[in-house]
């Protein structure tokens, strides 16, 4: 077998061996950043470092695995499996389940998502009598979020004078009161969001010294990957680990670093020096991932933005495929269109499903695509946007588990005390809940501790909140002495969630129970696995594994051979042979709310970069010149990112994005208007490719069917241009059917498809 520091070029081994002391390596995307933080991994526990002193933070749980592998490969399974690694929120959720006592938490605590914070928002709004129009719990949210990632606590919220203002401003002057109750909320609930994961853990940190001591005497060797996308809560907590001994290395780009608006600091990767003052630093330069149009295309358009570290990438792989741009009618069409390429591309280069992803500027856009690919019969999975793990069914089902392990979990014991149904209606849960405010103690706690009459409730109602009582109390008392997939099973049963599914004979209640059944192949998954590698498979810690997924992570790890599809955001660090980055408009790429500053647009800049990078081989970018926003058609105009890219490394499909010819940059080499192969039925009727230099566009749209004949060259606002192959019926229900381009056949109603003759 070769040896593994042979896999490494001259500043890259470097990197990789010199192990001690505080290290930075930065360098632009693609050029073996993560690759080195790996093998450094590696090189210490060949060394002699035990796994257990390696605490290695990765942006998913995807990365850690993979890094994991790539370790257990070089140095051996066993070697490699008690490393630390993982994401912040994992790694601390994992140290503060040990420590959570001296904060007065069970090691039980539940994690809160946002469906759950945004849930308890609503409950104190109604106990604050506040408006959820003028608060609105997704905004009040971020506005607590930004304060925990800032590590501003409640008491410091109302003292700092610019979040206070910014809140009146935004006529929200409560938010410090409400941020207040929520942590008081959770506290009592014995749950934390993910922000608290990290807050809490710089808490510990600070009030426990010894604990402190005891894990920057454990950690022996820390490394971060991504280290520009780290937030203050995150920063402290890795400066105060490594405050000792400094072993510290972190790697990371500034030109990548997209996520300021979750309170990411660029600033931590670019003061490295400073706080480290004996640092080491390492540059890579070669960029082993991406064809030399890719890179310097990327380069080009990067050079864009102010204030960066200089950096000089370059690749020594083949010129490639240039940059196309990919111009469509419509945000319909762009579907099509990008899986009419993903086809041609599959039959020309034999690539497999898994070599191409759809990247967008948000999750809205996904479907389109979904629907294109489902048409084609292509293989795809979505990350983010509604998960398998949020679906209703589904979360009914968690919740009881969640109950099981800790039933002072306030908004899993809302959302299934009464479902399936009990006869506990809304009035008395409004009462205990309002109770549970004012005294602190969680409903769980009030229902035990407290006679009918102390709770103004009558002794029927009591008798069915006791039911409930004990039949989470039996959950609890088997979790620790069975497997996940048992009791996982007959909690489903025993809730009467099986059943209340199972009664609904519709395609949708169908759908729900099979869902239930999917997430008891997961757990009875779970439980094999574990147990073959000799890890407890306890249904709390199912929970915990589900609680800390990422966007980027993957519900069912053999989803192997598909199309992926994801937000740029979740993409960041991923590779791909193949990448269509689509939607590359003005306002939604870089998005409306952006585009008034500077600092707004560079990062989206940043963004498109990432995007660009993802791609080995062959990248598109592509827009549509219509678009539905909030139900509306609107016009959209083609992306500055396009226009700024280096005009020598693209080829343009169809129309120049750059529609007045003077901003048209010099030497762009347009090839119009070429599209795609034609299907063949379209030729006997009319060419496509036959379309005059200028079109001569009628706006005729007459509702007869009188002008229209099959066989005309029509285009639709949505699907783009098409063939009529036939029109059926009289005025005003005259139908036409057309063949577009790359929509499909569709029949159309005459009179609200505006057909356009061209
Ligand atoms: P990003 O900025 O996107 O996170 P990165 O800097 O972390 O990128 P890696 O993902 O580590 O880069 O590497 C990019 C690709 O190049 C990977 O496929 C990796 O295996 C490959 N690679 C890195 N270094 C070498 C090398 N010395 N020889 C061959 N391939 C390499
Ligand atoms: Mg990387």
């Amino acid at each position: 077998m070769q040896h593994y520091l042979d896999e490494l070029n001259t500043p890259q081994r470097d990197a990789v061996v010199n192990t001690d002391g505080p290290t930075l390596v930065i360098a632009g995307a693609g050029s073996g950043k993560t690759r080195v933080l790996t093998y450094r991994i590696a090189h210490l526990l060949e060394k002699g470092v035990r796994p257990q002193q390696v605490l290695a933070l990765t942006f998913t749980n995807k990365a850690a695995r993979e890094m994991q592998h790539r370790i257990a490969a070089i140095v051996g399974e066993a070697n490699a499996r008690n490393l630390w690694m993982g994401t912040f929120h994992s790694i601390f959720a994992r140290i503060l389940r040990i420590e959570s006592e001296k904060l007065g938490y069970p090691s039980s605590f539940t994690i809160y998502d946002t469906a759950d914070s945004k849930s308890l928002i609503k409950s104190i709004l109604k106990e604050m009598k506040l408006s959820d129009k003028e608060y609105k719990p997704g905004d009040v949210l971020g506005r607590i979020s930004s304060a925990k990632n800032d590590l501003v606590t409640p008491p410091a919220y109302a003292r700092d004078v610019a979040r206070m203002s910014a809140d009146q401003a935004a006529k929200k002057p409560l938010v410090y009161e409400i941020y207040a109750r929520y942590m008081k909320h959770c506290y009592q609930a014995k749950s934390m969001d993910f922000d608290d994961l990290l807050l809490n853990t710089n808490i510990l940190f600070r009030d426990f010294p010894d604990v402190l001591q005891r894990y920057q005497q454990r950690f022996q060797y820390i490394l971060v990957d991504e280290y520009q996308d780290t937030n203050l809560s995150q920063y402290r907590i890795i400066k105060k680990l490594a405050e000792g001994h400094q072993n510290i290395c972190v790697v990371g780009d500034d030109a990548q670093s997209i996520y300021s608006f979750r309170g990411a600091k660029i600033e931590n990767i670019l003061n490295f020096r400073n706080d480290y003052p004996g640092y080491k630093i390492f540059k890579l330069e070669q960029n082993y991932r991406s064809t030399q149009t890719i890179v310097n295309a990327a380069n080009s358009i990067i050079a864009k933005n102010k204030g960066q570290i200089q950096k000089n990438v370059f690749s020594e792989k083949e010129s490639g495929h240039p940059i196309r741009v990919m111009e469509s009618y419509s945000d319909v069409e762009e579907g099509y269109r990008v899986a009419d390429d993903i086809a041609e591309r599959r039959r020309e280069h034999h690539y497999t499903y898994q070599d191409f992803a759809i990247l967008y500027r948000t999750n809205a856009q996904s479907r389109i695509f979904e629907e294109a690919l489902r048409k084609r019969g292509f293989a795809y999975k979505i990350y983010g946007g509604l998960s398998f793990y949020q679906r209703k069914e589904i979360k009914d089902l968690i919740a009881y588990f969640r109950m099981t392990v800790n039933p002072n979990d306030q908004e899993s014991l809302k959302r299934v005390i009464n479902y399936p149904a009990r006869g506990i209606g809304s009035t008395t849960m409004d009462k205990l809940e309002a109770i549970s405010a004012q005294t602190g103690y969680s409903i769980w706690q009030l229902i035990n501790g407290y006679t009918p009459e102390q709770l103004g409730i009558n002794a029927g109602t009591m008798k069915k909140l006791h039911g409930f009582v004990q039949l989470i109390r039996g959950f609890g008392m088997k979790l620790l002495d069975s497997q996940a997939a048992d009791l996982a099973r007959e909690i489903a049963t025993a809730s009467g969630i099986m059943a209340d599914l199972m009664a609904d004979k519709s395609v949708e209640g169908q759908s729900r129970a099979e869902n239930v059944e999917e997430l008891m192949n997961a757990i009875r998954e779970f439980t094999t696995n574990k147990l073959e590698s000799g890890e407890p498979a306890r249904l709390d810690v199912f929970l915990e594994d589900v609680a800390l997924l990422t966007d980027q992570d993957s519900e069912k790890p053999e989803d192997n051979d598909k199309v992926t599809l994801m937000t740029i955001h979740s993409a960041k660090g991923l590779e791909f042979k193949n990448v269509y980055i689509v939607g590359v408009e003005e306002g939604l790429f870089p998005s409306q709310m952006t585009i008034d500053s500077e600092q707004g647009v560079e990062e989206e800049r940043r963004l498109f970069y990432v995007a660009l990078t993802r791609a080995e081989e062959y990248a598109v970018m592509s827009y549509a010149k219509t678009r539905y926003k909030y139900g509306e058609l609107k016009n959209s105009t083609a992306s500055r990112f396009i226009r700024e890219v280096d005009s020598q490394y693209l080829e343009v499909l169809g129309n120049s994005p750059f529609t007045s010819p003077a901003s048209r940059p010099m030497g762009i080499p347009v090839r119009q208007p070429e599209r795609p192969a034609v299907p063949s039925r379209f030729k006997p009727k009319a060419s496509l490719t036959q379309r005059p230099a200028t079109p001569s566009i009628q706006f005729n749209y007459q509702t007869s069917g009188g002008d229209y004949q099959a066989g005309m060259l029509v285009e639709h606002e949505r699907f783009g241009r098409g063939v009529i192959d036939n029109i059926e019926g009289s005025f005003p229900n005259t139908k036409v059917t057309v063949t577009f381009e790359h929509s499909g056949t569709k029949q159309l109603l005459l009179k609200f498809a505006k057909l356009k003759i061209l």
